[in-house]
């Protein structure tokens, strides 16, 4: 037994705080390795998951496991969802619970403590929305999937959950790269419901932030008739696709693009301390994305360094190997400010046909949707004709995790918002249409997370109670704690 640290003495203090009864309101658990372990913790009880084995069963250590229930399929559908809103954690869900957080503290840049927001918690002194995500929970870490086109078997709506790590895989195989080449990443091809077609095309399509079963329920109802349109030729798992944890925007931005979780690819959240050189990283910023490439783990290869043949990333920071790349644009032009210096260049949304004008007052809402509309742009210009488009395209659009932050996942704003992606989603359909590349086209659309509700009555903070207690940390992101520093 050897004799505990200062760090270990201050870790024990930190859980103290974060696990009292006191902050149980915003604090659903905390998750730190300890070990061969990574223990999960919260008021109500703790458990011990193996980091080698993590797919096995967790070793209570007292009370209740806070990961106890796994469904991936909990809240699938939009009824079940809005029936028990932010669930507290003896109902709520944590698929993959151990994987995941396994992932993340294999990670150099991991925290000593993370801390998991309750799906209820309020922080807007610290930058939180009304919509947030971030958290290890179903409902925050589930993105929509849906397959269509030319190479896909199944049909409708189907019962299964997929991860987001699964996204590379699936999109180098149908592009071609064979199967054996991809049994390096973390995910795995959608083989069961897919047949690739050598000759094909092949799109994906992110719309960041979006809750799964408001994209599905809008489809069905006929606000989002694009998305009903490639529904009409393929399938969506009712489960969708599991982020990575934490489940915010750069980890699974990347981990869909390279397939591996974040404790291979190395970006841990959308602002982390990098203890090799004692500073922030500051990911997930407008001004920072174009440099994607400085903070990915070596040896971590895109989705489009997989695949032989022209490919193109659009308005995408995860873009390495791409032929055509926005942000390879953006770092030519050699502004020091990146996507934050170029406003000049953007279109006035005013004047943009598939922008929901009434939100317009809104800076977040205005800027998102002129990339998004700059994203439209570059669709329609990189695919001119059936013989020289891309073998393999990518096009993220922003403006969906705009509309969900603003109002939360099932407001009016957020249906805006993916009403607004339908429609530049139909202009480049009808075009693919028009020099009949579409039949030729298979098409996978998801997200990067989910998103969930705060309760704006949800207020609480942990900084106070822990600097009380004698912990000296730094807080990055609200939520990945860094002690001794
Ligand atoms: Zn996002």
């Amino acid at each position: 037994m050897t004799a505990p640290t200062d760090l270990d003495v201050m870790r024990e203090r930190a859980i103290d705080v974060l696990c009292d009864p006191s902050l149980a309101h915003v604090v659903d658990m905390v998750a730190y390795a300890e070990g061969d372990s990574i223990v999960v913790a919260n008021s109500g009880g703790a458990a011990s998951l193996s980091r080698s084995a993590p797919d096995q069963p967790a070793d209570v250590r007292h009370g209740r496991n806070p990961v106890e229930l796994q469904d991936p399929l909990a809240f699938t559908t939009l009824a079940e969802e809005l029936a028990d809103r932010s669930p507290p954690n003896e109902r709520n869900s944590y698929p993959w619970a151990g994987e995941r957080l396994a992932s993340l503290f294999a990670a150099a840049a991991a925290p000593d403590i993370a801390i998991v927001h309750t799906g209820k918690h309020f922080w807007p002194a610290k930058g939180g929305h009304v919509g947030e995500h971030g958290s290890l929970n179903v409902v925050q870490s589930r993105a929509p999937l849906l397959l269509s086109g030319a190479a896909v078997s199944g049909r409708g709506m189907i019962p299964v959950a997929a991860r987001v790590v699964d996204v590379a895989p699936t999109l180098a195989w149908l592009a071609g790269a064979p199967l054996a080449t991809l049994g390096d990443m973390d995910g795995q091809a959608l083989v069961d419901l897919l047949v690739p077609r050598p000759d094909g095309f092949v799109i994906g399509l992110l719309w960041d932030g979006c809750n799964s079963n408001s994209l599905y329920a809008l489809a069905a109802a006929g606000e989002l008739p694009n998305v009903a349109r490639l529904l009409s030729r393929g399938c969506a798992l009712t489960g969708g696709a599991i982020a990575e944890f934490p489940s915010v925007t750069l980890v699974n931005h990347t981990c869909a693009l390279t397939g591996v979780g974040p404790g291979r690819h190395g970006i841990v959240n959308n602002a982390y301390f990098d203890r090799a050189i004692a500073a922030q990283r500051l990911t997930n910023d407008a001004r920072t994305w174009h440099r994607w490439a400085e903070w990915l783990a070596p040896g971590v290869s895109t989705v489009f360094e997989r695949v032989d043949g022209p490919s193109a990333c659009v308005n995408e920071p995860a873009d390495s190997g791409a032929s055509y790349s926005t942000f390879r644009l953006i770092r030519e032009a050699g502004n020091s400010g990146g996507a934050g210096d170029m406003d000049d260049l953007l279109p006035n949304p005013h004047e943009d046909a598939h922008t929901t004008k009434e939100y317009l007052s809104r800076k977040d809402y205005a800027w998102s949707s002129s990339v998004d509309a700059v994203g439209l742009q570059q669709m329609l210009d990189l695919w001119p004709s059936k013989s020289e488009a891309p073998k393999l395209t990518w096009w993220n659009t922003l403006l969906t995790d705009t509309g969900h932050h603003a109002g939360g996942p099932h407001s009016a704003v957020a249906h805006a918002a993916m009403r607004d992606a339908d429609a530049r989603l139909g202009v480049f359909l009808d075009h693919l249409d028009r020099m009949g590349a579409l039949e030729a086209t298979t098409f996978l659309l998801t997200s990067d997370h989910g998103s969930e509700g705060a309760d704006t009555d949800c207020l609480g903070d942990w900084d106070e109670p822990l600097t009380e207690a004698g912990v000296q940390f730094r807080d990055e992101a609200n939520g990945f704690l860094y002690l001794g520093c």
